[in-house]
């Protein structure tokens, strides 16, 4: 399949297959090997599944599916995005130093400066949107530089040919975190980025039904590296959940350019209205790194923050909004409200939090496959009613 094969719409539906109906019934889905072991036909030839910690034949087709879509080597499946980050970090040893995206995934600052620090791992968080902050902040010791763009919540943008650049000139290799954009649109390996990472709990999946994680790595080297800490930390896949996941992302495409269409439409409505000071969306002309973006990613996405004046407001907003539900999470058919301070971010100590834009007022939306139109009725009903905390406020003052 893949020989003919060039357009990532047509793998996302056959990778899994290998574009094959399986052998023995003809059926059109990957089956599910509920096995832990495995039978071996000879006391001196294994077969190629001796163990499920260390390959399954159900988890093998997810890997190699992740592998195709990212343009990569080698695809793992992890029992969370968390677990495929913290795993590939331990590629790192005491004494290393890494950069980190100074406005990272929440989960990923708590394991940079909470574990990490631990080992005797150090780190420094940049301002990835700075080639030059980059540049300044290699030390002789840093290792890794760990990107995440579009970022979280404020969806700053990354160059990420900028940073692969330096990454070789000082011998260190680059992660990404590819939740937001997924291989549809972004396929960093493809820019020189050697490893992967997504928490595929997100919009890979797509239903808000399970917690997985992936890692790509660019070649074998390093991908029989990552195979090797996955198997001795056991943090795999259970292959019910990679059956789901393999389901999930067939329909990709489809439920990310609607979710995506439509999130333009709700970013510039907001930037419209007269209560929301901010909007941080890709897609936007004048949001900045835009131009970047479009050089290295085909769409803009379904997430999107947006700032009100305070948390009053961004309370009154979540109390009366009808549609989204009011969740951690991201990239479901149903679009997802959240306020990072207290949800994603809320391991990220306050000060750290302001300085990246994470304010009192901030939502973040991810837009699901509702109809648009609803979508912008039910915020137009709830921002009057936010309109009218602030003016109680100011006249009480
Ligand atoms: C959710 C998320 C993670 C963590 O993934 P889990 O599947 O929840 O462990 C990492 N990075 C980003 C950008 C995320 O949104």
């Amino acid at each position: 399949m893949s020989s003919f094969t060039t357009d990532i719409e047509t793998k996302l539906i056959h990778a899994s297959t290998n574009g094959k109906v399986e052998r023995k019934t003809g059926a059109v889905n990957v089956p599910i090997y509920l096995s832990s072991t495995f039978h071996q036909d000879s006391f001196e030839e294994f077969g190629p599944y001796d163990y499920s910690r260390s390959g399954n034949p159900t988890r093998q087709a997810l890997e190699d599916t992740i592998a195709e879509l990212e343009s990569g080597a080698r695809g793992l499946a992890f029992s969370s995005g968390m677990a495929a980050i913290s795993t590939a970090f331990m590629l790192l040893s005491a004494g290393d130093h890494v950069l980190v995206s100074e406005d990272v995934y929440g989960g990923t600052f708590r394991f940079v400066t909470q574990v990490l620090t631990k080992l005797n791992i150090d780190h420094t968080f940049v301002n990835m949107t700075d080639l030059q902050a980059i540049t300044d902040a290699v030390q002789p010791n840093t290792k890794v530089i760990y990107i995440e763009t579009p970022s979280n919540p404020c969806l700053n943008i990354t160059d990420i040919e900028g940073v692969v650049r330096i990454a070789k000139e000082n011998n260190c290799l680059t992660f990404l975190d590819n939740t937001f954009m997924t291989p549809l649109y972004q396929r960093p390996i493809e820019n020189g980025v050697d490893l992967v990472l997504h928490s595929a709990t997100k919009f890979l999946s797509g239903h808000s039904d399970i917690i997985a994680g992936l890692a790509v790595a660019k070649d074998e080297e390093l991908g029989e590296k990552l195979a090797f800490l996955q198997n001795a930390f056991g943090s795999i896949l259970g292959v019910q959940d990679c059956f789901t996941l393999i389901q999930g992302i067939k329909t990709l495409s489809p439920r990310l350019k609607q979710s995506s269409d439509a999130a333009l439409q709700i970013a510039y409505y907001l930037h419209d209205h007269e209560l929301i000071e901010k909007v941080y969306y890709p897609g936007l002309r004048y949001h900045p790194g835009h131009d970047i973006h479009n050089k290295q990613a085909s769409g803009s996405g379904a997430v999107l923050s947006f700032r009100l004046p305070n948390k009053e407001t961004a309370k009154a907003f979540v109390d009366n909004v009808k549609i989204p539900v009011f969740a951690v999470s991201l990239g479901g058919v149903e679009s997802i409200l959240s306020y990072p301070t207290t949800m994603s971010h809320a391991a990220m100590p306050s000060k750290e939090r302001e300085l990246r834009g994470i304010t009192d007022g901030l939502l973040r939306l991810s837009v699901g496959l509702e109809h648009v139109n609803d979508l912008i009725s039910d915020f137009d009903q709830a921002l009057k009613i936010a309109s009218q905390k602030v003016n109680i406020v100011s006249s009480a003052n």
